[in-house]
């Protein structure tokens, strides 16, 4: 398992959580959190539970 970063200084990548060329901080460029789509399918999956808890 591999998980690829990016300093958020020079933009380099790197598997360190310290960019070994300027050793500023790395960050994780890809946070499964921030996917738009996984977002708005929550949003539709709690409305319509919403509306079914509505109907009874
Ligand atoms: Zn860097």
């Amino acid at each position: 398992m591999s998980i690829i970063r990016r300093c958020t200084s020079c933009n380099k990548y790197t598997m360190k959580e310290k960019c070994p060329d300027c050793s500023s901080k790395t960050i994780n460029p890809e946070p499964p959190k921030f996917s738009p789509q996984d977002k708005y399918g929550r949003y539709r999956r709690q409305m319509k539970r919403e509306i079914e808890m509505k109907k009874g």
